[in-house]
């Protein structure tokens, strides 16, 4: 070894040591973790203290971000820079702020909307640069599936283009790379996208080690399904399972998007309406036959299609959603009607009737049925023991034939519905239904009599269903939901994904009336060319009203609760 390559040796030698130092305990300084709060919206530039140089910090400022920023990652909040603190700042994850503006932190757990989404669902891409590392054909198969995984619950499509203009751009850069915000090399930062509202680019570190169907490097179709969530208007989400937590989670071998996705993405486009494949952008590469299962396209002359009218609905324990309509029943999934159903209540819940009035599934995880004077207990799917059995018996004060039960998420008490009038159940208190019982339907505002079924969904929104209508019910405001279209809607569409069947009675279309160029963001006060991810993005905060009613948490106020509960 000569003396210059000695020297580079050491040189190599050195960097490599302090490399390994730094990964090591570069997080655990204050320094580094401010850079980190403040890069990723926890911090404003305003926090620091300006009596004091502007060097330090208020510590007040500091314990919040701190809290804010385990709160939002679902770690323990003790305010401090703890371990689990310090290695989960360390995870490799999306450049997109967690805090898109300040101020909106009473939300419950769930999906953010950024506030801009685009006017159109048939939407244009082209991947401008390629990685160096990866074969092209390969990187626009990955890109198709990553797209195909929101066309798969939305009627949004996406179309690779090979010239501009596109509404997506997509490059694979390294460092500086003109929009103000450089990639950091390896780890970190993997990529950044912008919103609607600033363009929809997507943008990926080319300086990771881009992975397809392997556990090492970093995963590409996943990183690319969670920035094109961005470009279509999503924010970080809080719940950690979510596509759209803003940490990467390494390698899933079977994902699967998460139901907060699920219901992010559909509070800005809708459901899917055509319940058939993945969307026309997504060709045979789509997601789907490997993960989730495609629902059923119900024929337009199936049962359900021509007429929507359902005996009952109810959730099992497990989350699925079940249908029962004369001696059929129909598992319903995010938008539509599972594959392979409907199926014969015999075969699926032995001992049942056909032709049930209602059912609802208690915290005790177990179901009931009603028909007539009769009630079932299923555990699962085997009947619980001694049933049927009278309801004057095992719900004494509930009539017989209800048109409806449910478990309102409010109270976490049984309703029962017939004709004009419901009754309360609590099982326990004695009796289980007060003596101020019936009272008139009318009482849930805008509801109307003699229902078919009811349900407390997943999302904290009540549904009631009769006839082909259904009807939202905001548990907060206690009226019929405010959205466009507006409720009732039919179930056909929105329930069963029933092919051809209109989306709402009357009115206006899906979107709110506006230009249809299709490149123009909906909500883009004051956008100009302000393309940068990590702007506080007030502006575009002010969302609009149809999708502010779709984020309202299910927050039940006792006050309102007083008046008839
Ligand atoms: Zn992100
Ligand atoms: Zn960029």
């Amino acid at each position: 070894m000569d003396k210059k390559s000695t020297k580079m040796f050491i040189a190599l030698i050195l960097t490599t040591t302090l490399m390994a130092t730094l990964t090591e305990s570069a997080p655990a300084s204050i320094n580094h973790a401010e850079i980190y709060l403040s890069q990723f919206g926890y911090l404003s530039p305003k926090a620091r203290n300006p009596s004091s140089g502007g060097n330090l910090l208020a510590q007040d400022s500091w314990e919040n971000a701190i809290k804010e920023f385990q709160s939002f990652a679902g770690l323990n909040i003790t305010g401090e820079l703890d371990d689990e603190t310090v290695q989960t700042m360390a995870l490799p994850r999306c450049g997109v702020k967690d805090k898109v503006g300040f101020g909106s932190d009473t939300r419950s757990k769930r999906y953010a909307l950024q506030g801009s989404r685009w006017k159109v669902k048939a939407l244009t891409y082209k991947i401008s640069k390629y990685p160096k590392r990866l074969n092209k054909d390969d990187v626009d198969k990955e890109v198709a599936k990553a797209f195909a995984v929101w066309s798969e619950y939305t009627d949004l499509t996406f179309t690779a283009k090979k010239s501009n203009p596109v509404h997506i751009d997509i490059r694979f850069e390294t460092g500086e790379h003109g929009d103000g915000d450089p990639f950091d090399g390896p780890g970190g930062t993997l990529a950044h996208a912008y919103f609607p509202v600033y363009g929809g680019d997507a943008h990926f570190d080319d300086a990771e080690q881009w992975t397809i169907n392997s556990a090492r490097g970093t995963n590409l179709f996943q990183v690319a399904a969670h920035e094109f969530g961005h470009s279509l208007g999503l924010s970080h989400s809080d719940v950690r399972s979510a596509l759209m937590a803003p940490f990467y989670r390494g390698y899933d071998p079977v994902f699967r998007l998460d139901s907060d996705d699920i219901q992010g993405i559909q509070a800005l486009y809708g459901r899917k309406s055509l319940a058939s494949g993945s969307g026309s952008g997504a060709g045979s590469s789509g997601p789907s036959a490997k993960t989730t299962k495609a629902p059923t396209v119900l024929r337009d002359d199936d049962l359900l299609c021509k007429n929507p009218k359902i005996d009952a609905i109810f959730n099992t324990p497990d989350g699925a959603s079940y249908a029962f309509k004369e001696d059929k029943y129909y598992r319903l999934t995010e938008n539509a009607v599972a594959e392979g159903y409907p199926k014969l209540i015999s075969e699926g819940w032995p001992g049942l009737p056909n032709n049930i009035d209602a059912a609802f599934t208690y915290k005790n995880g177990k179901t009931y049925f009603f028909k007539g004077s009769k009630y079932w207990r299923y555990n699962g799917r085997s009947l619980d023991g001694d049933y049927p059995k009278e309801i004057s018996e095992g719900f004494t004060g509930v009539p017989d034939n209800v048109d409806a039960a449910m478990v309102w998420g409010g109270n976490g008490k049984i309703y029962f519905f017939k004709g004009s009038k419901f009754w309360r159940f609590d099982p326990l208190k004695r009796p289980p239904v007060k003596s101020t019982y019936p009272k008139p339907v009318s009482n849930w505002e805008g509801i109307p009599d003699s229902i078919d079924a009811a349900l407390q969904y997943t999302n904290g929104y009540t549904y009631f269903f009769k006839g082909d209508k259904y009807y939202r019910f905001n548990d907060r405001t206690f009226s019929i939901d405010q959205a466009d279209p507006a409720f009732p809607r039919p179930t056909a569409h929105w329930w069963f994904g029933c092919k051809n069947s209109p989306s709402q009675f009357s009115g206006n279309f899906e979107l709110p009336p506006g230009s249809d160029d299709g490149v123009d963001p909906l909500f883009d006060a004051d956008s100009n060319d302000h393309r940068r991810p990590h702007d506080d993005n007030n502006a575009a905060v002010s969302a609009h009203s149809t999708l502010i009613s779709v984020l309202l948490p299910a927050i039940f106020l006792s006050s309102i609760r007083l008046l008839w509960h």
